[in-house]
């Protein structure tokens, strides 16, 4: 592993080249660090590597973390990437730019509640949508994703910008391919039921984020190829 900088310049040119060999433009693709375990020092470093978008899994890490460096990342994003309980709402809308994990009608009741109180007008979301049949996934079951949709589109505070997903795990990274095509589907296949864009794709994580680029992912959620291995 080199610096937090070397190593996103090397995620960034691996990013180029599965563009250059699908024809996209690798602009529409962007890095978003993975900072569950990482300390605030690590994080401010890959902000000054040029990383924008930073993704924690936990409320109560957040919590801890982000109020620290929000004044030394002005342009930082903060999005929630983790499972959202309903009861973490309140701190999520304070803390969180977007909502990846949007998978429930409940959340999303909670959220326009909490928005209101807090007086902020909107948030931008995903929707996680769960094509691992791996019981410890969250997500919301494909089958139900149209039905959530057209609940969570009621609420012009919550913006549905794309689909997020968490695939298993396979050594053989082809092996999770499918699981990028599926999203991408279902991605396409919404658009044209609601008549509307959903831009974003957040899919591919640190051991398969060319396939998943290759398949179509805006967002990639990148922890230990830019930080190193997790200390625990
Ligand atoms: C930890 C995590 C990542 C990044 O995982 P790496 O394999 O370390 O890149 C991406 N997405 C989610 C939801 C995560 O929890």
């Amino acid at each position: 592993m080199g610096t937090i900088k070397e190593n996103l310049d090397r995620i960034r040119e691996e990013i180029e080249k599965a563009c250059q060999r699908v024809g996209r433009s690798s602009k529409e693709v962007k890095v978003l660090a993975a900072t569950k375990t990482r300390t605030p020092e690590e994080i401010l470093e890959a902000y000054q590597a040029g990383v924008r978008l930073f993704g924690e899994n936990r409320v109560q890490e957040a919590r801890e973390k982000i109020p620290l460096l929000r004044d030394r990342m002005p342009q930082a994003q903060w999005h929630m990437i983790g499972h959202l309980q309903t009861n973490k709402v309140k701190y999520a809308v304070e803390l969180f730019d977007w909502i990846e994990t949007v998978d429930r009608k409940e959340l999303v009741n909670e959220l326009v509640k909490r928005l209101k109180r807090t007086g902020r007008e909107k948030v931008s979301t995903l929707i996680e949508v769960k094509l691992s049949p791996e019981e410890s996934k969250h997500g919301c079951p494909p089958e139900k994703v149209e039905e959530l949709l057209s609940y969570t589109l009621e609420f012009p505070e919550i913006e549905v910008l794309g689909f997020m997903t968490v695939p298993p795990y396979y050594e053989e990274v082809e092996l999770v391919r499918p699981f990028f095509i599926r999203l991408r589907e279902i991605r396409d296949r919404m658009e044209e039921k609601f008549k509307r864009k959903f831009p974003e794709l957040s899919m591919g994580m640190s051991h398969d984020f060319v396939v998943a680029v290759e398949e179509g992912a805006t967002i990639v959620r990148i922890g230990t190829a830019l930080f190193g291995p997790r200390r625990y």
